[in-house]
Parts: C-alpha cells; structure tokens; sequence
C-alpha cells in the first residue's frame, strides 16, 4: 500500500503514467528524483563544464516539486548513483513497489535492470510503465509479426491501430488529479532543497540568456504558440529562418509535456478544419519519434553499428586533415555558409533546426567523409534535445547506413540546398554577420562573388570568412568511390 515513484525523462505532474498507476494502487505515495552521478560524470569526463540540460532540468525538477506539494505532496530530490540510491530510498520509506517510466536507451535499459534485482532483494516490486510513446516496442509490427524497417508502412499500421481502437483511447490523459490525495509529503529529513547548480559540479550556462522556457509551464507555452501556425507547419517547417517547428523537443526529452497531449492535439486540429493538413505533417513526425524508439529497442546495436551491416565496411577518413576538417565543421569554419551558420546555431543555442541537422550530417559524412558516429557524438554532447534514439536514426539516413529506402548516392549539394531553403540568406545573415551584406545570390557561395562585390560587402576570403575546405564535386565523387564497398557487399 506504500509506493515510490522515480521520475526520469518525465518531469511532469499531470497525464503521467507512473504516476496514475502508482496512485491509483497506493495509499501512500512518495516522488523523487536523482541527479544521477553516473550521468554526470560522464558528462565531466567528456570535458562538458557548462550544460543548457542541467539548467534546464533544474528548473523542471523545481516546477513539479511545487505542483507535487501544490497537491500534498512534493518531491525528493537526490544527487547520487541512482542505481544504488532508489533502492535504498525504496528501503528507507518502506515501500512495497516503485514505479517508473520505461526508458530504451540500452545503458537506461541495463540500469533499470540492476535496480529492479536490487529491489527484488528486499521484495520490493519494480514496475516500469508506458509512458514515452504513444506505441512501443512490439505494438506495432507488420503483417507476419516482424518489426518494421521503413518509416511509411510502419506509420500506416501506427495510424491504422490507433483508428481501430477507436476515438482517443491510446491517447487518453492519465487522470492523475483523481488521486491526489494519495500523494504523501516527503518525510522531513529527505525534504532538502533542490542541490545547486554548483553542488552538482557545473557552471551556469546561456540557457536563461536564450529565453528558452522550461518545465511544465514552458512546454504549455510553446504549444500555445505553434498551435496558432500549425496549419502552416507542412510549408514552413523546412526553412530555418522561419519559425515553423514546434520547439517542443526539448520538452519530449524531458517529459515535460505528455506525447500523448500533443498527439491528441494533432488529431484534434486535423479533424476540427483548422490547419488539418500542418497538423497530419507534424503528426507523422511524432510518429517518427515513436519508430527510432522502437528501432532502439529492437536493434540496440545502432548505438554503434550501422543499421545495415554492409555499411560497416566503409573505410572513413582518419588521418590529420580529417581532424582538422571535423575541428573546422564542429567550430562553423567549412567555407559553406549554410553548413557554418548551423553549427553555430547548434553552438550557441543547443537546438538546430531540421533540415540543417539534415544538412550538416549529410556535409560531414558525405563531402569530408568523416563516420557519422563523431557526428552523432558531437551532437550529443550539443543538443539540449539530445535523444539516442533520434539522434542515431537521424545520423544513420544521413550516412545512408540506418532505415531509408533510398539508395545511398543522394548526396546534398549544400549549395543548392542553401539556395533552396534558405533563398534571401536572412538565416545565414543572423549567425554569420561577416557575410550579411553580400548579395542574396552570392551568400551561398561567397567564393564565386566578383572581387569587387566581396569589398562592397566587407567580405574578406581567408581573413573574416574561409574559402570552402573541400571541392563539393570531388568530395562527391570520393564519396560514391568510398560507398561502393558497400555496393560489393550485396
Ligand atoms: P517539430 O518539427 O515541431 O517536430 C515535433 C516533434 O516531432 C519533435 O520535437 C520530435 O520529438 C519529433 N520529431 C520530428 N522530427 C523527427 C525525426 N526526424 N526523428 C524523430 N523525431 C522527430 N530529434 C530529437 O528529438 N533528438 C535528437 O537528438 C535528434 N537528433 C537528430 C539528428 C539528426 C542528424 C537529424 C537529421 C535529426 C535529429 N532529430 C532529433 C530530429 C529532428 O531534427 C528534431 O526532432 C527536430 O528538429 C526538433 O525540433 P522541433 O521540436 O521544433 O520539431
């Protein structure tokens, strides 16, 4: 009749799966969260001082302790190893269960694990709940019971399954405010404040600067406001310098809004007349979210190796100037505007719009030729919305080497790209300043403006703006030579 419930990736008090269940089956329930050393310190060790993730968590942690204690309970919040502390906390409080939110990252998976054997020790119960998807693992498989591969068909039988229960009923909230009076207060001697920033070995980062919201209220917030253009989603989501994308994916990360609210809102908006077809595009890319979760769990050898073996065999440059190339595409110094002007908005924001994340992988794999995995490594060192699911099935298509139906010799020119998604240059501009008066048809290549227009714009190649590292149509033809190991292979 005592439980625990250990929030993760899931910081939120309402429409909470763990939570309900806990609730509904407990008379007593205590909250807590862990500040987990052993995430932390690999983080340190990866010499990451300053993370816009801890901020960010921190003040989601702080939130939902006062929405916990707004409801008459609250939140303990611990800095230790999690694997070690929630079973010891178990113990403490004397509970008969703890609940939690599944998670499929692999090393999450293992964690989880060891704490569910520690916890059956002492008889106490690990329940791990749906929460982060709308379908998981093997709830949605094709016709002879196999998990899919490819995003179309598995989005076909994703919306089929959910058409076929009818109404909302994989997307109904869980009505956590009903059993409220379950929550317990947390016991005096574990109720400390929140540690410091400093206490957890990091210094403050630009989040606040970058007024990105947090917690439950930012969430709500962002969803108000892609809400009144989400009917132009479909048309706008592919231009960085609009805003078109919801910005919302830092609050999946953390559970700070439900996926099943935003899917919910998605249907409701495609059915009421009101940006139907923006809302069936945004949608189908939270359906995307669903798959590279289920790929993870199937596959969890991606966090790795390519999805397709027969492209381990790619041999990719390593030697001193592929160094230097991926110092001078990790810093925005690649002489390709739209490619520079990304990285530097992935550097000084923690976000990157999607089509650029599309682009930038596509340039490091396929124009320097360097394995997507140091790519995928940066970005998840870099993104405040990293996920290793995502992230990896984002890397993966761009290297050709993950679930994709096309072959691998599409390769982005990034000028024609820069060209089309980016046709004033008005996203350019705003990171690369140095370039801002060139005019529209030369900020994509500054190299091919005339000597004179270079001075009109104060452009100076090699001393305010590098001329490009690599040739686009020999790195083009390098990459087909590389790929056709993979070709041999078949
Ligand atoms: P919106 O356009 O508003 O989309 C809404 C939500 O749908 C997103 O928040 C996200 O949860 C989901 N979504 C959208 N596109 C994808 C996609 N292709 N795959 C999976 N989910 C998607 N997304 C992450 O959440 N974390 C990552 O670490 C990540 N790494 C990526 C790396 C590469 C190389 C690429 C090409 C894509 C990556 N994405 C990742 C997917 C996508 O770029 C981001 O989800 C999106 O840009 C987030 O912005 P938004 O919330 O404004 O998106």
């Amino acid at each position: 009749d005592k439980s625990l419930v250990w929030f993760r990736r899931d910081l939120r008090s309402t429409d909470h799966a763990a939570l309900y269940y806990a609730l509904s089956q407990s008379r007593q329930v205590w909250c807590a969260f862990v500040f987990d050393t052993d995430i932390l310190d690999a983080l340190k060790q990866q010499g990451v001082r300053r993370d816009r993730r801890i901020d960010f968590i921190l003040d989601s942690v702080a939130e939902l302790d006062a929405a916990l204690r707004a409801a008459g309970g609250g939140l303990i919040v611990l800095h230790d190893a999690a694997a070690r502390a929630i079973p010891a906390l178990a113990a403490e409080l004397g509970v008969q269960a703890v609940f939690a939110n599944a998670d499929y990252e692999p090393d999450a998976v293992a964690r989880d694990r060891a704490v569910a054997q520690t916890l059956q020790d002492d008889a106490i119960l690990f329940l791990s709940c749906k929460d982060q998807v709308i379908f998981e693992k093997d709830e949605v498989l094709t016709q002879s019971a196999r998990p899919f591969s490819v995003f179309t068909p598995y989005k076909n039988a994703w919306m089929a399954k959910l058409a076929a229960a009818g109404g909302d009923f994989y997307l109904k909230a869980y009505p956590v405010d009903k059993y409220h009076a379950s929550l317990a207060r947390p016991p005096a001697q574990l109720h400390r404040a929140p540690p410091k920033l400093e206490q957890l070995g990091f210094e403050k980062s630009n989040l606040h600067e970058l007024k990105i919201p947090t917690g439950m209220s930012g969430a709500d917030a962002l969803l108000d406001d892609f809400l009144s253009r989400i009917g132009a989603y479909g048309s706008a989501r592919d231009y960085p310098a609009v805003k078109g994308p919801s910005y919302l994916s830092v609050h999946l990360r953390f559970g700070t809004v439900s996926i099943r609210s935003l899917a919910r809102t998605a249907m409701q908006a495609m059915h009421s007349g009101h940006g139907g077809a923006g809302a069936a595009t945004w949608l189908s890319e939270l359906t995307w979210r669903d798959f590279y979760f289920m790929i993870l769990h199937h596959h969890p050898r991606v966090a790795g190796q390519a999805f397709k073996p027969e492209y381990d065999a790619i041999k990719w440059e390593d030697d001193q100037q592929a160094q230097a190339d991926f110092a001078a595409w990790c810093e925005g110094r690649t002489g390709y505007p739209l490619v520079d002007a990304a990285m530097l908005q992935i550097n000084q924001t923690g976000y990157m719009h999607n089509r650029l994340r599309m682009v930038v992988a596509s340039f490091l794999t396929k124009d320097l030729g360097i394995d997507w995995r140091w790519g995928e490594k940066y970005f998840a060192i870099h993104l405040n919305d990293f996920d290793l699911s995502a992230n990896n099935g984002g890397w993966q298509w761009a290297a050709s080497s993950g679930c994709d139906a096309q072959p691998y010799f599409r390769i982005f020119n990034p000028v024609t790209q820069s060209e089309k998604f980016d046709p004033d240059g008005k996203f350019i501009r705003r990171y690369l300043p140095q370039l801002a008066r060139l005019p529209a048809k030369r900020i994509h290549a500054p190299w091919t403006a005339t000597p004179e227009e270079l001075r009109q714009a104060g452009v100076a190649l090699d001393d305010n703006y590098p001329r490009p590292i690599v040739d686009h149509a020999q790195a083009r033809a390098r990459t087909l030579e590389r790929y056709a190991v993979v070709k041999k292979a078949d």
